[in-house]
């Protein structure tokens, strides 16, 4: 089953006279349950393949389908918000949680704002709390946390409103050997447990450890692609 698909995704950034061709026709398939590393050196196009997967921007040229479905107008207001809060959760480098808001309350806003139910967001809070490993810590604010910690936060808020893709850029930036282990032990963990689809984009080769597939990217183009597990099915 393909969650996405991308066709000859091109973009070109332009400053003034300067053109520079950041993706050069990337063609991605995502397959439903995989976990997909893209990999590259500063400067290759990582962040901008993401960005155009996530609709924070638009492809200068090609098309993008998600679960059949094309999306690459989606980056104008209101679709791009509407398409993010269906179909993508977001895991960043620097965690991305709201400081003034307790544990339980940055996993309960993505509910409120799809306007759940007060049961609903409760039972859905408590599951998520349990499944990255936070129980005791609902009513404790970000700051008080460890690195691993707000990132499970994030992991969990991401995938609480049961999105087909997560997209992490560079997740585990900022973390230490150890906690980056705990971190991609428990994302591989809630993939197999939600059957979820996962897009990373990192430059860290212990994320590729953890993956079924790696994206090789260079000056805009795949140049090589590593399959551990297939999950095309029989394709
Ligand atoms: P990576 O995430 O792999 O570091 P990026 O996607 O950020 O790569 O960048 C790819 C290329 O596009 C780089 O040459 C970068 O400088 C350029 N670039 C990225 N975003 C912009 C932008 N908004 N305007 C102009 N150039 C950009
Ligand atoms: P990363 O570290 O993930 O590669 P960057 O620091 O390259 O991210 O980019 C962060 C954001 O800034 C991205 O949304 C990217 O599109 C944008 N960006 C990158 N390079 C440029 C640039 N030269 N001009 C304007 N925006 C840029």
């Amino acid at each position: 089953e393909i969650v996405l698909e991308a066709i000859k995704l091109r973009k070109t950034y332009s400053n003034g006279e300067l053109k520079v061709e950041a993706l050069k026709n990337i063609d991605l398939t995502i397959y439903k349950g995989e976990m997909l590393a893209i990999m590259g050196a500063s400067g290759s196009g990582k962040s901008t393949l993401l960005n155009l997967i996530g609709a924070l921007d638009a492809p200068s040229d090609g098309t993008i389908k998600i679960k059949n479905r094309i999306i690459s107008n989606y980056h104008k207001e209101p679709y791009a918000t509407q398409y993010r809060s269906e179909y993508i959760g977001f895991i960043f480098q620097d965690y991305n949680l709201l400081k003034d808001l307790t544990v339980e309350e940055n996993l309960a806003l993505p509910l409120i704002l799809m306007n759940k139910d007060s049961k609903t967001i409760k039972e859905e809070v408590g599951k998520y709390i349990d499944l990255v490993g936070l129980g005791g810590k609902e009513k404790v604010r970000p700051y008080k946390l460890s690195g691993g910690q707000q990132q499970r936060v994030a992991i969990a808020r991401a995938l609480i409103t049961n999105p087909p893709l997560l997209l992490a850029d560079e997740p585990t930036g900022n973390l230490d050997y150890q906690t980056s282990e705990e971190i991609l032990n428990i994302i591989k963990d809630l993939q197999e447990a939600l059957d979820q689809s996962i897009v990373i984009v990192t430059h860290d080769p212990q994320v590729a450890t953890f993956a079924d597939r790696v994206l090789f990217i260079h000056n805009g183009k795949i140049v090589n692609e590593y399959v551990k597990k297939a999950k095309a099915g029989d394709i």
